[in-house]
């Protein structure tokens, strides 16, 4: 059974105007229908270009951002109401290590403090078993235990993302959504924090969802991997197949621009330079979203929504990219450099 199935979710911010009486004139459609699932033990990744909706995905996952519509189960529970005592108990099985180290930690409070606060919080322990379980936090992430009185400014960037790490770690949680954790990080450092991650992986058999835009990074750490695209999932598949034979054409246009360390899978795609600009989540286009763009498009795409098909490897196309096919056509930039 899956730890966690994300159904059909949506989340909209309305755009309000008005002085006095605020009405609403439109809607940000950030998540536009959702639907995916994480079994235990695995990493799923959630890649897409910025404002894809990945963020808002991953808040709504953790109860940060209330659903439009939609359910979020957790380890057989609808978690997408909850409140008071469950709501609680939620917050203790899943939590998030943000993107921005510096951002996320108080810069006027001791780290031990930081790491204490889910402890405080959830009442457990007194103040020296809390010491005591925060200094053996330090020291699994990496971290020197008697750097506790320390302020998050004497660390480095690499060191401030594992004190994030310390921290979503204290309730003991079961799944951790990692929302861009090494993308604010000096390249060498992004390894180290990786390898932290899938290390604490093996070690306390933990489930992540772990958003990023950088699809070497994904690949590296997933099982699987979804796409996404203005709101919508529009690929999901094994790490390993979906970078090898991408059915969409979204996925094969990042992955024909990125570089991913694939040299037998990247020399057999032609580069596809995506024409314009991502449409606006206020008003997405009709049919396929990505039909504007799309070097493969035809009449149908403009009309009709393609459903994400598919039993392992699942991609919402009409026309997907069959494989060997070199995507060519109006925003095709020619040969690889
Ligand atoms: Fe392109 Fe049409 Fe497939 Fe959308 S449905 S990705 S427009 S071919």
């Amino acid at each position: 059974m899956s730890l966690l199935r994300i159904e059909d979710v949506r989340k909209y911010f309305p755009i309000k105007e008005g002085l006095f009486v605020r009405r609403e004139i439109a809607r940000v459609h950030a998540v536009d229908g959702v639907s995916l699932e994480v079994n235990p033990g695995e990493t799923l990744g959630v890649v897409g270009e910025s404002g894809c909706g990945k963020s808002t995905l991953a808040r709504c996952v953790t109860g940060l951002h209330p659903v439009t519509s939609g359910r979020i189960v957790f380890d057989g529970q609808d978690v997408t109401r909850l409140s008071g005592r469950g709501l609680k108990a939620f917050r203790r099985d899943v939590q998030m290590i943000f993107q921005d180290p510096y951002g996320s930690l108080n810069p006027r409070r001791r780290v031990g403090s930081i790491i204490a606060d889910p402890l405080v919080v959830h009442r457990i322990g007194d103040a020296r078993a809390r010491r005591r379980r925060v200094q053996e936090l330090m020291e699994l992430v990496g971290l020197n235990p008697e750097h506790y009185n320390r302020f998050p400014a004497e660390f480095s960037g690499g060191q401030r993302q594992r004190i994030g790490i310390a921290r979503a770690l204290a309730l003991k949680p079961r799944l951790i959504v990692c929302d861009e954790p090494v993308s604010a990080l000096d390249v060498s450092i992004q390894a180290q924090v990786i390898n932290l991650l899938t290390d604490l992986q093996g070690e306390l058999g933990l489930t992540y969802v772990f958003i990023a835009h950088d699809l070497s990074v994904v690949r590296y750490v997933s099982d699987r991997v979804a796409v996404m695209y203005l709101g919508k999932v529009v690929e999901v598949a094994p790490g390993e197949q979906l970078y090898r034979e991408p059915r969409h054409p979204y996925t094969y246009s990042l992955l024909s621009a990125a570089s991913v360390a694939d040299p037998d899978a990247s020399a057999a795609r032609s580069r596809v330079i995506l024409a314009g600009d991502v449409p606006s989540p206020i008003t997405p286009p009709p049919g396929c979203r990505f039909h504007p763009r799309c070097p493969k498009a035809q009449a149908r795409c403009s009309t009709e929504e393609p459903l994400l098909l598919g039993v392992e490897h699942r991609a919402a196309c009409h026309f997907p990219v069959e494989p060997g096919e070199r995507l060519t056509g109006a925003t095709r930039s020619g040969d690889r450099p």
